[in-house]
């Protein structure tokens, strides 16, 4: 195994010198949001100090420089999923909006009355909200895959939801509030016997895991910019060109279209057809550096050393008195979920914040997976490659002094 050098990569990240509460920051919410590397903050310098423009339109020299460097993100984004075209790449403002297009889109198209959806019992309302307004509509019904007490999805169950009336199965790969690998490949495979489509929601992933969207053979793929090392604003549809080409806009407006006239309006093809109106040029180009940043560490480097940080931290949690980790799975990344007995989870979160230490503590969009476990909200630090075994100890450290001082 490569020695990771988690004090150079650390350099890279100036917010990480902020001190909080007189304390050097302690970035325990990669979960929410990463931070950012100086290459992406100057590559967004860049693009507005020598390429803005809007795109596509113009015969000038900057409309240029703006289009190649946002389809040259458009490609990166491509080679890092391993599709097999940059024509199945959509840019969207995040994991959010991608669903929400995909629903309106192929949703509405495809989803009738009677019709089936199924979700897994540890999705983000992301991937929930915007199926239940789809079923609503279309006299659809939401049938939810369950966990096993581990947080894992059950195969078996999911194997007697599955039917012809089955339309779509949208599932996440790594679970926010849990950290859950999820079989996302066999996810895949099952859904596609049974006739469905698959989407798989990598909001959680992408930092993490090495994805290829054509091993994985998913219809589409989601994720969000600001979870790896990009840009708030900026997110990704991969979509099977086949599906994509087959599949009617989501908005109307410029961009999108090849011929307007008062009669009849003949739309682009993928993925301009789902780009209407002038979209977000240089968190984009951000997105493309964020990812030439982490090719350039190695995702594979950056997976095993989170995976020791991660056992570090559950082997130093998990004695503490009073502590209850949610979501045990044997396949995890990132994610320590916790409720600490006597207290509530706020408290936990702010008495951490003293300490200059960020972690979330809440429900992290996710009731429906934190009430299976019988709680309303849990404590959740959560990883990044940046993370170091001191400040993992740090955090055992004050949740141990709170555990004491009540158990
Ligand atoms: N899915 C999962 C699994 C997530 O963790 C998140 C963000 N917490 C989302 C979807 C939504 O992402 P965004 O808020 O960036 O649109």
């Amino acid at each position: 195994r490569r020695h990771f050098d988690v004090q150079a990569v650390r350099r890279d990240f100036p917010i990480l010198q902020e001190r909080v509460n007189g304390r050097p920051l302690v970035w325990l919410d990669n979960a929410a949001t990463t931070q950012k590397p100086q290459a992406v903050i100057d590559r967004l310098a860049y693009f507005y100090a020598h390429e803005n423009s809007n795109i596509h339109r113009a015969a000038h020299e900057l409309a240029a420089r703006a289009t190649d460097a946002y389809e040259g993100a458009r490609n990166k984004v491509a080679r890092f999923l391993g599709a097999s075209s940059p024509e199945e790449i959509v840019f969207v403002r995040g994991a959010t909006e991608a669903i929400n297009l995909v629903a309106q889109s192929w949703g509405r198209q495809n989803v009738r009355e009677g019709d089936e959806i199924i979700v897994s019992h540890l999705e983000h309302h992301a991937n929930i909200v915007p199926w239940q307004m789809l079923a609503a509509e279309k006299g659809a019904k939401l049938r939810v895959i369950p966990v096993d007490d581990s947080g894992q999805v059950r195969l078996d169950e999911y194997q007697k939801l599955l039917s012809d009336r089955t339309r779509i199965v949208s599932v996440t790969q790594v679970s926010n509030a849990l950290g859950t690998i999820v079989p996302v490949r066999e996810i895949v495979e099952m859904g596609h016997r049974a006739g469905a489509k698959v989407l798989i929601d990598g909001a959680q992933a992408v930092s993490h895991l090495r994805v290829n969207v054509r091993a994985l053979d998913a219809d589409f793929y989601v994720f969000s910019g600001h979870k790896i090392f990009g840009p708030t604003g900026i997110g990704v549809v991969y979509g099977k060109r086949e599906v994509l080409e087959q599949t009617q806009p989501w908005q109307g407006g410029g961009n999108m279209i090849q011929d307007v006239t008062f009669e009849k309006t003949v739309y682009h093809g993928a993925p301009a057809r789902f780009e209407a109106g002038t979209g977000n040029i240089a968190d984009a180009v951000g997105l493309g550096a964020a990812l030439d940043y982490l090719e350039r560490l190695g995702l594979e480097n950056v997976a095993a050393y989170e995976h020791d940080l991660l056992e570090y931290a559950t082997s130093l949690l998990r004695p503490i008195p009073g502590l209850r980790l949610i979501g045990t799975a044997s396949e995890k990344t990132s994610v320590l979920s916790f409720v600490l007995q006597g207290y509530q989870t706020e408290e936990v979160g702010k008495a951490l914040n003293q300490e200059g230490i960020a972690v979330r503590s809440g429900h992290h969009c996710a009731q429906p997976i934190l009430r299976r476990f019988g709680v309303e909200a849990t404590v959740r630090p959560s990883l990044a490659f940046y993370n170091t075994c001191e400040e993992v100890e740090l955090l055992a450290k004050v949740v141990n002094r709170l555990a004491r001082a009540r158990n």
